[in-house]
């Protein structure tokens, strides 16, 4: 089996492009981000707050997390309940950076994604794949952009899906989110020692996938 981890900030480009790269490549794409959402959206609707670690951890007991994969779309779902779209809005975001940092959040996910690429030729996206979750990946890629870029392209997507926010909030969100990310006790978020950096500020999302296309041919001979 092939691994590729991408890792690298919220709003980068990540799945955009990795979802086409993998398109092209035949492989799975994962975007564990949407694991860490599922777990935050099972805290959201609780009556606590994500800062009540304790209770964050109980809750981990009656929640099951799946990935599934529809026409090579994954899909995830909470209690057999797909919440694949639920899990995009920005209070799901805030909560996940926040669930994140919490040690059995990361182990509880921990063996599903090693069991996906485990079984696949899988693009793995998140913050900690090259570093921990496959150390041994094929090739590992840190994908950056300047926080502007991202939260322009953040606020793009949510304007196509129908969502109007404020642009100033959501480029102090996504700063929040690098800080809460980088900074971290437990896996954070930083460019694994032989990933390649890949910075897509101002790039077109045909000039990224086809950047990272030939990264990946030139370094795994596909
Ligand atoms: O990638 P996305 O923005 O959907 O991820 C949501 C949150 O999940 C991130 O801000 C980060 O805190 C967390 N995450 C993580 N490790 C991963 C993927 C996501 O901690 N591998």
């Amino acid at each position: 089996m092939k691994a590729i981890a991408i890792d690298g900030p919220a709003g980068a480009g990540k799945s955009t492009i990795a979802r086409k790269v993998a398109k092209e490549l035949g492989f799975i794409y994962v975007d564990t981000g949407a694991l860490y959402r599922t777990v935050a959206l099972a805290v959201v609707r609780q009556p606590f707050e994500a800062d009540e670690t304790a209770k964050v951890v109980d809750l981990l007991q009656e929640i099951k997390v799946e990935l599934k994969f529809v026409d090579e779309e994954q899909r995830v779902f909470l209690n057999g309940e797909d919440v694949t779209d639920e899990i995009r809005s920005p209070e799901v975001s805030m909560c996940a950076s926040v669930v994140s940092a919490i040690p059995q959040v990361r182990s509880f996910l921990f063996q599903l994604q090693q069991d996906i690429a485990a079984k696949n030729d899988v693009i793995m996206d998140g913050r900690d794949i090259g570093t921990v979750v496959l150390p041994n990946a094929d090739l590992k890629i840190f994908l950056t952009a300047t926080a502007e870029d991202r939260a322009k392209r953040r606020y793009d997507q949510l304007l196509e899906s129908g969502t109007v926010v404020d642009f100033q909030k959501l480029l102090e969100e996504i700063k929040q989110r690098d800080y809460n990310d980088s900074n971290r006790e437990i896996s954070p978020l930083k460019q694994a020692e032989d990933a390649i950096l890949v910075d897509t500020s101002g790039n077109t999302l045909e000039e990224s996938v086809s950047l990272l296309l030939e990264l990946i041919k030139r370094h795994i001979g596909l």
